[in-house]
């Protein structure tokens, strides 16, 4: 307490001993600093990206969900020997460019993290300046049903659950996950016909 008074103290002589003039000057460029910020704020877009289908193209692996019974873990253990999907990823690099936040959201499993972030990695992805929200390990619900619930989790932890729903804007190839998207009044671009 005794810290905090003699700090104060020691501001407000240090204030003190500036001109008027000066003080005034600096309120005026805190302040016009202060609206820049919440302009861009305000202005900022958030870009959330699925991963499989819509950032990558799942080839041969896709052949591990034909079998009886299917091999998830086999599929999602391949999950670096997909094809990037240039233009999507054209795209996202080109949208990170700007200061607004992009999401990479996936069903892939939260084991494949650290594959998923060297394969971006290898493509030109920044991916550890983005966040990465993934299926935690463990879990089989569908991807229309997983992501809303990851998705909310991720916005009200970032601050940004009350945002207007125009700041945001989904690409998805599951045709189920954009229905959803939809439905809940989000604008989603569909990048694939994912017929599931
Ligand atoms: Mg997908």
């Amino acid at each position: 307490m005794k810290f905090m008074e003699s700090s104060t103290a020691n501001t407000l002589i240090f204030l003190s001993a500036i001109p008027i003039s000066v003080l005034a000057f600096l309120i005026t460029i805190h302040f016009i600093q202060k609206n820049r910020i919440k302009e861009r704020e305000d202005r900022m877009m958030i870009y959330v990206f699925d991963i499989d289908g819509t950032l990558t193209i799942a080839g041969d692996r896709l052949n591990e969900l034909k079998k009886d019974p299917p091999d998830w873990d086999r599929f999602y253990d391949r999950c670096d020997e997909d094809e990037p999907n240039q233009a999507i990823i054209n795209l996202l690099r080109i949208l990170d460019l700007d200061d607004h936040q992009i999401l990479l959201l996936t069903g892939r499993r939260e084991s494949c993290r650290k594959k998923t972030i060297t394969y971006f990695e290898d493509h030109g992805v920044p991916v550890r300046c983005m966040d990465l929200v993934m299926r935690p390990d463990g879990n089989h619900e569908k991807g229309a049903v997983l992501k809303p619930k990851l998705f909310n989790e991720w916005a009200r932890n970032r601050g940004l659950h009350k945002i207007d729903k125009s700041r945001f804007l989904f690409f998805e190839d599951a045709s189920s996950v954009t229905k959803i998207w939809r439905e809940l009044g989000y604008t989603c671009c569909q990048v694939e016909e994912g017929d599931f």
